[in-house]
């Protein structure tokens, strides 16, 4: 695979970056990751508008405009194989002699590779998958998608350990949101995701969501929602740019509805496949 570093592209494997980089050392970075069907961008600027507000918010400033973000990301893709790719980006505060402080003068470490994007298989269509519920150990800047991801990665862990692929966070007994997703609940026909703020990402596929259940008339609320809501639900829905819409049918070992992904599940795939489909047709 051909990735991208610092104005370059090389092999993925000869892409270095040194010891002293201060995303090594601190996590000090934020990145993105950018869902390509068809050989076409999904919500490009989107992203990339999210990823000004993630630097803005640690202080870096963009090292590219958006029409040279867009055309090296461009080139990355099409280097790749696969029409359907999963661009990851980063970037990073720069090597500098390990010290908290910001250094004086440093380069910010630029970054991207692309994956391949498996569509989701059928047999997790057709059953849902299992998730358990944690409390929210992560710190108070979640809008921020920084790459500092431990207590992300600790939470995951900890669900497929039981047998579960997502954790499902709580803070207060209130829903925030998952290990990378975000969660959305169904009760009584009604669709609810917790509201933005600094205890979550703000997910593009989120905001999809929020999008298209407005425009065919799904009652859909941001607001926020308990613990008890969570385990009482009819649907449970996590959401990402690279998993899209999974449908969660078991929750800390306990059936969600009638254990099977939902009707509103169902519609709501639908009309985010139509969506995808005209992305793919240019
Ligand atoms: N929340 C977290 C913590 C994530 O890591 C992710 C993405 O992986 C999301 C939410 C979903 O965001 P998006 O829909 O923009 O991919």
């Amino acid at each position: 695979a051909t990735a991208y570093l610092n104005g370059e592209f090389l092999p993925l494997g000869q892409a270095k970056v040194s010891v002293l980089d201060r995303g090594f050392l601190f996590g000090d970075g934020v990145y993105e990751v950018i869902p390509v069907y068809g050989g076409y961008f999904f919500r490009l600027t989107l992203h990339l508008q999210r990823l000004e507000q993630s630097l803005e918010a640690v202080h870096l400033q963009n090292p590219l405009p958006e029409n040279q973000w867009q055309k090296i990301l461009q080139e990355l893709i099409a280097y790749n194989k696969g029409l359907d790719q999963a661009v990851y980006l980063q970037v990073t505060r720069g090597t500098a002699v390990r010290n908290h402080a910001f250094p004086d003068r440093v380069e910010p470490t630029v970054f991207a590779m692309s994956n391949p994007l498996e569509p989701l298989s059928a047999e997790l269509r057709a059953k849902g998958v299992s998730a358990v519920t944690r409390e929210d150990i992560r710190w108070k800047c979640c809008h921020i998608k920084s790459i500092a991801l431990l207590a992300n990665v600790l939470l995951r862990q900890e669900a497929i350990d039981v047998g579960a692929q997502e954790a499902i966070l709580l803070h207060e007994e209130r829903l925030t949101e998952g290990a990378a997703s975000n969660v959305f609940i169904v009760r009584e026909g009604v669709l609810a995701t917790p509201p933005k703020g600094s205890f979550l990402l703000s997910g593009v596929t989120r905001d999809l969501i929020l999008e298209l259940a407005k425009e065919n008339g799904i009652p859909c609320q941001e607001r926020v929602i308990s613990a008890q809501e969570l385990t009482q639900a009819d649907e449970i829905w996590l959401t990402s740019s690279t998993r899209e819409i999974v449908p969660v049918t078991r929750i800390d070992g306990i059936q969600v509805g009638n254990g099977t992904p939902g009707l509103l599940w169902q519609q709501m795939d639908r009309l985010y496949q139509t969506y995808k489909t005209k992305v793919r047709a240019g």
